[in-house]
């Protein structure tokens, strides 16, 4: 258990997810090159450097003010249809967490669904769409069931990835996708590995 989930611990998940970013770079821009315009994984690696670079900039933080900083980062420099989207998690979780010096169980899964819903009010994607959202339910679902934060994140993630994997043999009904029709069948949404490897690299940083 390598973590406290208190400001600090936050600022470093963000450098964590700053990392796992960069390392998928390639793999996110080409799942997007297939069917959108090849950007994402571009997108989240800049949003996360500055995202981390903030967030080591603050004082004192709480949780709630890391959250509030990394949402800001995806808003302004991430672009796109999922810069708002990945902007909007991070806001809702932030506000979830508005009075908590350290965050536990229930304000982990309280943040995530906060976040969930803030996802489809603004994208207004449901599952089988074939968006982040197909990765995002399964993982806050799994993650709500948990009793302890171990099982919780490594549940999240499996179900993450499970519901990564399953993009693959659907049609996109929005984003750019939509436009490559039943060509997108067999390819992977870029917007949904990216979520499993955000809930991956939240396992990881948990288990240390
Ligand atoms: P853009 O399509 O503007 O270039 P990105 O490439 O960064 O943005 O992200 C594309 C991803 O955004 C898609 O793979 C999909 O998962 C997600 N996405 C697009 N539109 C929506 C939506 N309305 N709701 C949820 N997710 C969406
Ligand atoms: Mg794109």
């Amino acid at each position: 258990m390598a973590a406290v989930w208190d400001g600090r611990g936050f600022v470093r998940l963000i450098h964590a997810l700053h990392e796992a970013m960069l390392s998928a770079k390639a793999e996110l821009n080409a799942l997007d090159s297939a069917l959108g315009d090849g950007d994402h994984g571009e997108a989240l690696a800049t949003a996360f450097a500055d995202a981390a670079e903030k967030s080591s900039g603050l004082s004192e933080p709480t949780p709630t003010d890391v959250l509030q900083s990394t949402s800001q980062s995806l808003l302004n420099r991430m672009g796109g249809a999922s810069g708002a989207l990945y902007g909007t998690l991070f806001l809702r979780m932030s506000l979830a967490v508005k009075d908590r010096s350290e965050v536990d169980l229930q304000d982990w899964q309280a943040a995530l669904s906060a976040g969930l819903a803030g996802v489809q009010a603004r994208g207004k994607a449901s599952p089988g769409d074939k968006t982040m959202v197909d990765a995002l339910t399964p993982a806050v679902a799994a993650f709500s069931t948990a009793s302890d934060l171990g099982a919780a994140f490594s549940a999240a993630a499996d179900a993450a990835q499970k519901g990564a994997a399953e993009t693959a043999s659907m049609v996109a009904k929005l984003g750019r996708a939509r436009f490559a029709g039943q060509r997108a069948i067999g390819h992977v949404d870029a917007g949904a590995r990216s979520v499993a490897i955000l809930f991956a690299t939240l396992q990881k940083f948990w288990e240390g």
